[in-house]
């Protein structure tokens, strides 16, 4: 029988994954994964460590077969084609403009060689390039894109079950390296300590496919009733955590959006999940803007934006990054990302703002940190929300709704819990001061063993003068406004 190669990247699992079911197909499954430093150079520590543990269980999903090499993915894949005489080669389809690129190329080359070459579409309920409007314009807003690619027309596809049965070619063919040989997951980093944050009470599993199913039975059992308002929300266990799935595909959003849909009928709350599709939503339109703006990351999408005077303040950076703003939910927020890779969405709005409007500091610099240290960092997501919290994104915020870090503590933590987790010099605090804890009377501070500069910063800006600041910013450059 031929060998078909399935080669894994964005696809990290076996069920609702058409590519694999078609090299599963009348031919022996050669599974393989390229760590290939060209195509990941930009990936983060966190998203690295990530990738390592959804790998490892994988591997054993796969009963060991996966192989693994490390290098330039042309070479490898062209060594294996010769060294296998394999007939057939397959992947899910990456959507980031350069690796597309880099897939096209090989693609044509090993077609020309009489290869049997098919990529699927695995990781986004629509093509990027398949929704546009009636002239045939990519869109820029979210509500018409959501409307005319999601709410109307036919539904996304079913998902589709596991290959009924794997035969695997022999295991002494195209043998890779170990897996610790990529170097994913150093000893002693300090992103190790963010997988047992991870790890689930049934197992010893932090990522993976069974892990991630678990959190989607879970939180649609326990979650999705509320999602609507509970999801802005950082103490309430409202939102799914599943982002790092999506993002190395231990799930498919088809999956996420039929089970949420009918759980939604069956519990009655079908606002609830109607809301949680709508961010699945935006998270096609992320790749959506990728796709048909290849400069995301980089450009503003806004031009009037390349002439924002932005501060250079790497004292302020340092603070920001390390949760040491003296601002307790942005200070919460930034923590919570350290220790766990992960932030919530409010959250993660709430300290973005701060950076880009009261401390006036380049959305880049932000998009970079959370890249290096999320373990969902995702290149249309991480940069489409920055340029969407910057407002110079397309359907941005606009740049004069500058976050109230202390109002919207107190609006969307109301006890206080998040804050206090992840802050514990400030839990004594009475809830009245917790998130302006510079304006409590020094009594307060004294009977909650508090000493400001000592225990917990001063804030490093006053909030009312620096969102002045950044209002005048923007009125620099809004009366030249393209
Ligand atoms: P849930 O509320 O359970 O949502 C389910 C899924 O929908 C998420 O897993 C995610 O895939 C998608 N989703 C939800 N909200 C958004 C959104 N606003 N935009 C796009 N997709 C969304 N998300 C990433 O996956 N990777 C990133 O690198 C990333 N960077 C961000 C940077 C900033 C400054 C901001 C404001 C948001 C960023 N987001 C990013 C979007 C969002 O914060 C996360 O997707 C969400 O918090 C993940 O948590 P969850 O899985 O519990 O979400």
């Amino acid at each position: 029988m031929s060998i078909h190669i399935h080669w894994f990247r964005n696809d990290l699992r076996l069920r609702d994954n058409p590519a694999l079911c078609h090299a599963a197909t009348g031919g022996k499954l050669l599974p393989i994964f390229i760590h290939d430093p060209e195509d990941t150079g930009d990936m983060g520590a966190a998203s690295h460590v990530w990738l390592h543990h959804s790998l490892q269980a994988l591997n054993r999903s796969l009963n060991g077969q996966l192989r693994f090499f490390h290098g330039p993915a042309r070479v490898i894949l062209d060594r294996l084609v010769t060294e296998t005489s394999a007939r057939r080669l397959t992947w899910t389809r990456c959507y980031d403009p350069w690796r597309q690129a880099r897939d096209s190329t090989i693609k044509a080359t090993f077609k020309a060689q009489g290869l049997e070459v098919v990529s699927r579409n695995g990781s986004l309920l629509r093509e990027p390039w398949e929704v546009h409007s009636a002239q045939g314009t990519p869109y820029r807003v979210f509500t018409p894109f959501y409307r005319r690619g999601y709410r109307e027309g036919t539904a996304p596809r079913r998902p589709l079950p596991a290959p009924a049965e794997l035969s695997f070619a022999r295991s002494d063919l195209a043998r890779g390296c170990d897996l610790s040989e990529l170097g994913l997951c150093p000893p002693q980093a300090w992103t190790n300590k963010i997988m047992a944050e991870w790890a689930t009470e049934e197992g010893t599993d932090s990522a993976g496919e069974a892990v991630a199913t678990t959190r989607l039975r879970d939180f649609l059992a326990q979650g999705l009733a509320g999602y609507r308002d509970g999801r802005n929300h950082p103490a309430r266990a409202h939102v799914s955590r599943l982002s790092p799935a999506l993002h190395f595909g231990e799930l498919s959003p088809h999956q996420l959006w039929h089970s949420a849909g009918e759980e939604g009928e069956r519990q009655n709350c079908t606002a609830d999940s109607d809301h949680f599709r709508s961010e699945l939503g935006w998270r096609e339109f992320s790749s959506h803007l990728l796709y048909h703006n290849p400069h995301l990351q980089t450009e503003n999408l806004q031009k009037a934006f390349d002439r924002f005077p932005w501060r250079d303040d790497a004292t302020a950076l340092d603070a920001w990054q390390r949760g040491q703003t003296g601002i307790p939910i942005v200070d919460a927020g930034l923590r919570e990302l350290w220790h766990t890779g992960y932030m919530h969405n409010r959250v993660r709005m709430i300290v973005g703002s701060f950076l880009v409007k009261n401390l006036l500091i380049h959305w880049h610099h932000g998009e970079e940190w959370f890249r290096d240290t999320l373990v969902d960092a995702d290149h249309a997501n991480n940069a489409a929300s920055w340029q969407w919290i910057a407002g110079c994104g397309a359907d941005a915020a606009p740049y004069f709704r500058v976050f109230n870090p202390v109002t919207q503590g107190e609006k969307f933590d109301t006890t206080g819990d998040y804050t206090r987790r992840y802050l514990p010099e400030l839990a004594a605090l009475p809830d009245r001061w917790l998130f302006k804890p510079w304006a409590a009377p020094e009594s307060e501070r004294q009977k909650a063993g508090l000493t400001l500069g000592q225990d917990y910063p001063v804030p490093i800006v006053d909030l009312a003068q620096s969102r002045h600041r950044a209002l005048a910013a923007w009125e620099s450059i809004r009366s030249k406004k393209d």
